[in-house]
């Protein structure tokens, strides 16, 4: 299957990149620079050389022909649309985090109605933060499922970074959802969202530095480096994670695998997780740093008690996909001998 996927040079989305190639699909990737485009193509030799990897450049999705292009490349069964900010480094959040998240989805989605007629169908990454309601976190009667929607407007942005992020998120999913309901956009393609909470696992993707570490692994940096020793942060509000290895899975199955999730959103959690866990994990399992980790007596970051958090289920999806879920120990554990071996 001719899988073309944005965002090639993401945490996640190398990951599906990784699996999509060693199941023999071809795949056409966009990133922002040569630089990283160079740094994949080095990756995959082979499938570089037989024209089953092409990375092309996308500088920025918040341009609203900015996939134009890339998808009049012939033959485009599936798309995998992963790009979209996930940090906090911004100062103008319209600009730099609404736009490219809201503008990159629904011009991918013109530019394929427009001139893709061979795609069948669009998987578009998402996140726990478009079902979350932040006014409902800690209310044990609420129960998030795939059909739950954040309530998140613009009007919200200024609230917080997390806030402004979930709205982007949101917004996002929406106006993909509305241009593929929309009669006038005559689409031939269904669409499938993916919508994960914390995402944690190790990196395949290129570092510069432990520095550039992607925004939900850095909490493990963090512990690593010492800075939870005298006391654990808090867990956050989405106290829910999967391993990057089944969300790309689950992204291979929505795309290719499963005619049947067409018109979807898939909510794919292993479950619960809290950094007083995180933290028990890496001082049994590698004690060669417990100098610089909290001791079992260092409070903070555990989990709420039942009746102060929000209950969730995603049966659905888990019937849907059939996934197997990594445990939270083992995917830590790879996670840190990835960090070590990076120089943690
Ligand atoms: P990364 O930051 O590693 O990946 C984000 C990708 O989007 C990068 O490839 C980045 O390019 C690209 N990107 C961001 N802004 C732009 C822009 N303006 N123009 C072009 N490309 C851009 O994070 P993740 O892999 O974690 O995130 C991937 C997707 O998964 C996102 O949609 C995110 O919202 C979603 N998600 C992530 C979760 C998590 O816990 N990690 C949880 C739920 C959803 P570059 O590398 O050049 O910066």
């Amino acid at each position: 299957t001719k899988v073309l996927l944005t965002g090639g040079s993401g945490f996640i989305a190398a990951h599906i990149l990784d699996q999509l190639l060693a199941k023999g699909h071809s795949v056409v990737a966009t990133v922002r620079t040569e630089e990283k485009a160079s740094k994949i193509r080095e990756s995959y030799p082979s499938q570089t050389a037989s024209g089953d990897l092409i990375v092309g450049i996308v500088p920025d999705i918040a341009q609203p022909d900015a996939f134009d292009e890339v998808v009049k490349t012939p033959g485009l069964e599936v798309v995998l649309h992963t790009a979209s900010p996930f940090h906090f480094k911004w100062t103008d959040p319209h600009k730099e985090l609404i736009a490219p998240a809201v503008v990159g989805t629904t011009s991918i989605l013109r530019a394929i109605a427009r001139d893709a007629p061979t795609v069948r169908r669009v998987v578009v990454t998402s996140s726990f933060a478009a079902i979350i309601d932040e006014a409902h976190v800690s209310d044990p009667s609420t129960t998030f499922t795939e059909a739950s929607w954040n309530p998140v407007t613009l009007d919200d942005v200024h609230r917080s970074p997390a806030t402004a992020y979930r709205a982007s998120k949101t917004l996002a999913e929406r106006a993909a959802w509305d241009f593929v309901r929309d009669p006038k956009n005559e689409t031939k393609f269904d669409l499938v969202t993916i919508n994960p909470p914390m995402v944690f696992g190790p990196v395949v993707h290129y570092l510069s530095s432990l520095n550039s570490i992607n925004t939900s692994n850095e909490r493990v940096v963090d512990c690593l480096k010492g800075k939870w020793k005298d006391e654990i942060p808090s867990t956050g509000p989405a106290v829910i994670w999967v391993d990057v290895r089944d969300l790309a899975a689950a992204h291979i199955k929505a795309g290719l695998e499963k005619p049947e999730v067409g018109g979807k959103r898939l909510f794919v959690t292993a479950g619960l997780f809290s950094n007083a866990e995180l933290a028990r994990i890496v001082r049994r399992r590698f004690p060669e740093y417990a100098e610089r980790l909290p001791t079992e007596e260092t409070k903070g970051g555990e989990l709420p008690v039942e009746g102060e958090r929000f209950g969730f289920n995603n049966s659905e999806t888990n019937r849907l996909l059939g996934l197997e879920y990594r445990s939270f120990e083992e995917c830590v554990v790879d996670l840190v001998k990835n960090l070590k071996a990076l120089g943690a």
